[in-house]
């Protein structure tokens, strides 16, 4: 029989699970099962919603069998099934092309951390198996189908015979190994342990047949064996659960067993609520941030179960965009079964859910955020970025919502602060909440803007992420506070003795700085005495709405726009450098030229602005040097 190659990703996955050294091989058993579930599930939600199908409850259930003589291990459903075509495309190729692509990133990392890190899936059957078998037939077929496949070399697909629909998986187990023991996977105990342990929330029975023993007919004390078949799983999911009954590990299993992330998750919340709309809930906030979390193929939403039937996968309307890190599902009886996608989006109870599911994920964020510091710290390293995208956009419609979430780093506690403790240290006399922008804590730290602020003893906030600053022109203040920011205009800092000399000064210099401005034709509005410097010589400042970080964000997007921030020269007229600036524009109108360019260069610099000309601007250093 002709054999077909396996897509060359699926063939890097299945090497990958042929060679594992994985110690957790046992979730192979949980993938299988929730294969089976789900596709269970395709036909359960078939009948409900197609009157030609029955749905006969009893019929339905996973059987799990081992044959130690053999060494095989059979998990056979009463699902959907495969067709042929279904077998080679959901069996040949991989669908997940995404994990692929997060595994290539970790490769230096352990390799069998990594398999424990995403959902694996079918093939994960490689890591116990050296040889797989599925049977399949389809709903509607008579033909069933037999895949087989012995490694990465390909597989084999031939017509089979099967008297019902559904799918029969049968894995040949490997042998033991000088350290690796599979015989574990033939063993019930072991076998009914892991199911316990992954699986006990299946909704459909996983029967085991197995040995028990009893009194012999007609004696006293001769006892024989018998088989029996069992039930090994508790069905009733983990959402219809009384939260007092559950343990932290069982939501934990729960999100692994669901795929919903690879990490273990921050926190849970386990919601039953009954009124308007009734409902079941569980929500994960994850650890980690999905790796592809802000890309395009990232899809946010939750699954959805009308009456304990899953019917969405990935429910994108029950979750606003600045939430869409939170895993989970929902189940409401409220729900009708055979609604449409079109028809949920106007959904009058799934609104209802959407509202009340984002005040509670709102809530806890709130709580972590005073009880478990730390905790909503690492939340908010990996997912604070999406808050702020939440705060700006749709015009700000959210702010209400996520202004109390944010942090920022703070200069004086050097640590993230939020806005409320900001706000409730601000002495006094200070008028607003001030922020400075740049790159990173380190380079902030040295901005020569902040050093008026800072010598005041005011706080200031730092912002690293471009979309911060965005994020706080739409917040435009917090209780009642502005934001104000280091670099601009007016600072609001009652003038001492000393500035008012600055702004003399300024006059007595108009002069100078007009000449100089002529000389930056087109590269600044305007050169004037600094209010804000004390040690350093020079900085820019933006005048108008847009700041220079802004322009800098603005000028990277895809779209590219072309804006420019109004640049201010600023001159510090209390710096050694400036009597040589004066002497220069009295004596000798081309050092003037130097100096100028030499000031102005240094000032982009400083902003981690990109020189336009740098090698004109190192021979300048080397003329001053010779
Ligand atoms: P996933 O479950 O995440 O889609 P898997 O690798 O576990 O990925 O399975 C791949 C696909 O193979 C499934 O999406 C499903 O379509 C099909 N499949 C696997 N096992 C079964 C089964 N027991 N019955 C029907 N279809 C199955
Ligand atoms: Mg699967």
């Amino acid at each position: 029989m002709e054999k077909k190659p396996f897509q060359a990703e699926s063939k890097r996955l299945l090497e990958m699970m042929i060679n594992s050294i994985y110690t957790q091989r046992e979730i192979f058993l949980r993938e299988l099962i929730s294969n089976a579930s789900d596709a269970i599930d395709k036909i359960y939600y078939k009948a409900l919603t197609d009157s030609n199908l029955t749905f006969d409850k009893d019929s339905y259930f996973i059987k799990v069998t081992a044959d130690k003589a053999k060494r095989t291990l059979t998990i056979r459903d009463t699902g959907i099934g495969m067709t042929k075509e279904e077998l080679e495309s959901n069996l040949g190729v991989i669908a997940k092309s995404g994990s692929l692509a997060f595994k290539k990133e970790n490769e230096s990392k352990d390799g069998h951390d990594i398999i424990g890190q995403f959902g694996v899936g079918f093939y994960s059957a490689f890591m116990v198996a050296d040889e797989v078998t599925v049977v399949s037939r389809a709903l509607g077929e008579t033909q069933a189908y037999r895949w087989h496949s012995t490694g990465a070399d390909g597989y084999t697909i031939e017509p089979a015979e099967k008297d019902e629909v559904g799918t029969e998986i049968t894995l040949q187990i490997k042998p033991n190994g000088e350290e690796d023991n599979y015989d574990e996977f033939l063993e019930e105990y072991r076998l009914k342990a892991i199911i316990k342990k992954y699986s006990d929330f299946i909704r459909y029975p996983i029967k085991m047949d197995v040995t028990a023993s009893r009194k012999k007919e007609d004696s006293e004390d001769e006892y024989e064996s018998y088989t029996e078949e069992q039930r090994v799983n508790s069905m009733v999911p983990i959402w219809r659960k009384n939260k007092s009954e559950l343990k932290t590990e069982d939501y934990e299993q729960f999100y692994a067993e669901k795929h919903y992330g690879f990490d273990k998750p921050l926190k849970h919340l386990h919601l039953s609520v009954d009124g308007a709309v009734s409902y079941n809930a569980i929500l994960f906030i994850p650890e980690n941030m999905p790796f592809d979390y802000y890309s395009k193929e990232f899809e946010k939403g939750l699954e959805l179960y009308a009456n304990g039937v899953l019917i969405m996968n990935k429910c994108a309307d029950l979750l606003p965009d600045h939430f869409s890190f939170v895993k989970g599902m929902v189940d409401s009886e409220s729900l009708s079964l055979n609604i449409s996608r079109e028809m949920l989006q106007h959904d009058r109870q799934l609104k209802l859910i959407a509202k009340n599911i984002a005040n509670k994920i709102k809530s806890q964020l709130q709580s972590m955020l005073k009880d478990e510091r730390e905790k909503y710290e690492t939340f908010y390293k990996a997912f604070g970025r999406q808050l702020k995208f939440g705060v700006y956009n749709e015009y700000g419609m959210n702010k209400d919502v996520l202004q109390d979430l944010l942090l920022f780093h703070s200069s004086k506690e050097k640590k993230l602060v939020s806005l409320d403790e900001y706000v409730s240290r601000m002495p006094e006399e200070q008028k607003y909440i001030y922020y400075a922008t740049g790159p990173s804590i380190e380079r902030i730290d040295k901005l020569p803007q902040t050093e008026v602020v800072a010598d005041k003893g005011y706080e200031i906030l730092y912002f690293t992420d471009d979309i911060d600053e965005f994020a706080i022109k739409i917040l435009t203040s917090y209780k009642e506070k502005e934001f104000k920011s280091v670099s601009s205009g007016d600072l609001g800092i009652d003038a001492d003795a000393n500035e008012k000399t600055d702004d003399e000064t300024g006059k007595e210099n108009e002069d100078l700085f007009e000449q100089m401005k002529t000389l930056l034709a087109g590269k600044v509005k305007s050169v004037k005495a600094s209010k804000r410097l004390k040690s350093h010589p020079v900085c820019l400042s933006a005048q108008g709405d847009l700041s220079i970080e802004m322009e800098k964000v603005l000028k990277m997007m895809p779209s590219g726009q072309d804006v420019q921030a109004e640049k201010v020269l600023e001159i510090n007229v209390n710096h050694p450098v400036f009597v040589s600036l004066k002497d220069a524009f009295e004596k000798d109108k081309e050092k003037l030229g130097l100096y100028t360019a030499l000031l102005y260069n240094q000032a982009l610099l400083i902003e981690g602005l990109p020189l336009q000309d740098p090698v004109e601007f190192t021979n300048d250093i080397c003329k001053i040097m010779v």
